[in-house]
């Protein structure tokens, strides 16, 4: 039995922090905030309830994966609904298309609005199936070791497909090429941002991402999102974690290379056998190792999130979510290089669209996000405060373009200031380092530390990446890492 710190409540150190406390260990989390779930907030305010990070779940089952291994189930900790249609989608020359989260439906749906593309849909996602059977357990359920993966004989198997996978071609260039309408391609590409990547840079491997939507749906936990860090925070009690929260760590104490614990805000050490980092790789490195690394080379896209209460039926046929894309998707994605961009795409998010509970009758609880680049390229904290109001403000106009007029009763606006102020993310980065190439995967760090020994990663910027089923991943590979460790190296004093 060893004594494990913990350093951060986000979803990977708590899912991290329930499989280490079930099989016997002592763990002790800490959160420098009030509470957990990290990038899982929230806030309220005119009668409605906002998440102000994910919006949409996919692969629930990574839930109910850990969920089990905590003694539980995903059906018995959260109720899912599924969001139908997956997502509706709005060009500024009129054209409103509802796309239902299955592939049939997809391709139905497709089909409607550019019948030259239906059965370009079907071999799309027959292409994308094959890359992510052939991919899944080496990029992402399995613990990785960077380029060595590729030469290790059980992944051999994988040279044949080599042309399958298309490491080679940008995601925007095989969308190209399957579908002729311009708006199918757009569609398409978008499926880069969800892990903060570009389309025209990013491999088309990340077919695999519309793909998975696809296959496993769109979901929705009643109660909002906040309620997935809820449902880990009780697993993670039940299972008999410290949690200390507004417990800042300060730094990471090593000893000859070997962790050996933790300094928190008030000076005080806390001794651990083996210490978790929820928090940003670099982070870690630089802030709490003192270590001298360069800035990461490719972060993820930020964002600017608007909440708002409006009233209700600003348009009845709007959906749980619903993207309005920008005209031209290029121009935006060079823009976001280095600052927000002047016509961004604005994707919606009103969660009581699948549950009333979210704002009282009347109102409506919108989540607006717009893509943004990190922090750290955009200039300083006064840049982004000073910009908000307009930001919001042109966001609105802009809505109009696509028939929305809300009337706006009161709004709260996050920049990337706030992301990497709130969550220690760098730059305000969203999901970690981006995948805007082909060896984007093998460099994601893995979770143990190959320069501090006893010390393991688990989150977004770990491997297999951002998104709440990858960290949920990240965080079992880690307690799994630390339990094959059966002799951790020790200090003999
Ligand atoms: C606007 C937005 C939209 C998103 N949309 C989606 C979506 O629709 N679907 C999806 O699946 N994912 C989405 N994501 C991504 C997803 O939220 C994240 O990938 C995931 O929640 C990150 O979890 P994590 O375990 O890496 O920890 P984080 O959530 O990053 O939490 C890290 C925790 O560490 C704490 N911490 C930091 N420094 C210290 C310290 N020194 N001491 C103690 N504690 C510390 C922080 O306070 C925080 O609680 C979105 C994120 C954002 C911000």
């Amino acid at each position: 039995m060893k004594r494990i710190a913990v350093i951060g409540g986000g979803l990977a150190g708590l899912t991290s922090a329930t499989i280490l406390a079930r099989s016997g260990h002592h763990v002790t989390l800490f959160e420098q905030s009030a509470h957990v779930g990290g990038k899982l907030g929230y806030a309220q305010f005119d009668g409605c309830t906002f998440d102000l990070g994910p919006s949409l779940l996919t692969m629930p089952f990574v839930l109910d994966e850990f969920f089990r291994r905590a003694g539980t189930t995903l059906a018995a900790e959260l109720q899912l609904v599924e969001v139908t249609p997956g997502c509706q989608y709005r060009w500024t020359d009129g054209t409103v298309l509802d796309v239902p989260s299955d592939v049939y439906g997809f391709s139905e749906a497709i089909a409607r609005m550019s019948p030259v593309d239906g059965d370009a849909v079907r071999r799309y996602f027959d292409h994308a199936r094959r890359v992510y059977e052939a991919t899944k357990d080496i990029f992402i359920f399995s613990p990785f070791r960077g380029l060595r993966e590729l030469v290790s004989p059980a992944n051999l198997r994988l040279l044949p497909m080599w042309r399958t996978m298309r490491f080679t071609q940008t995601l925007h260039a095989l969308h190209a090429e399957y579908f002729r309408d311009p708006r199918v391609i757009q569609l398409f590409d978008r499926f880069a941002t969800y892990n903060g990547s570009s389309p025209y840079r990013a491999p088309a491997t990340l077919m695999v991402i519309p793909y998975v939507e696809a296959a496993f749906g769109a979901w929705y936990p009643l109660g909002g999102m906040r309620s997935i860090a809820n449902a880990y925070r009780a697993v993670a009690e039940r299972a008999g974690v410290q949690i200390r929260c507004s417990t800042p760590v300060r730094s990471i104490r090593t000893q000859r290379g070997i962790a050996v614990g933790v300094e928190l805000h008030d000076a005080s050490f806390f001794e651990a056998d083996h210490i978790v980092s929820n928090i940003d790789v670099h982070v870690t490195n630089t802030m709490l190792l003192g270590h001298d690394r360069p800035h990461p080379r490719d972060p993820s896209t930020s964002g600017v999130v608007i909440v708002a209460s409006v009233d209700a039926a600003a348009d009845p046929s709007l959906r749980h979510h619903t993207v309005c894309f920008s005209s031209d998707y290029r121009r935006e994605f060079r823009q976001l290089e280095t600052s927000l961009p002047d016509a961004p795409t604005i994707y919606l998010s009103r969660s009581v669209h699948s549950d009333p509970s979210q704002a009282v009758a009347g109102r409506e609880n919108w989540f607006l996000l717009l893509n943004a680049p990190p922090t750290g390229m955009m200039g300083d904290r006064g840049h982004w405060q000073a910009q908000a109001p307009t930001i919001a403000s042109r966001t609105f106009e802009q809505l109009a373009a696509y028939g929305l007029r809300p009337n706006v009763r009161q709004m709260q606006v996050l920049t990337p200031d706030d992301f990497a102020t709130r969550w220690g993310a760098w730059g305000g980065s969203i999901y970690g380092s981006a995948s805007n190439n082909m060896m984007s995967a093998f460099l994601r760090q893995p979770a143990q530390s190959s320069k501090v020994k006893n010390l393991w990663y688990a989150g977004g910027t770990a491997h297999p990446g951002g998104g709440i089923p990858l960290v949920t991943i990240s965080g079992m590979l880690a307690a799994d890492a630390i339990a094959r460790t059966r002799h951790p190296v020790t200090l003999t004093y």
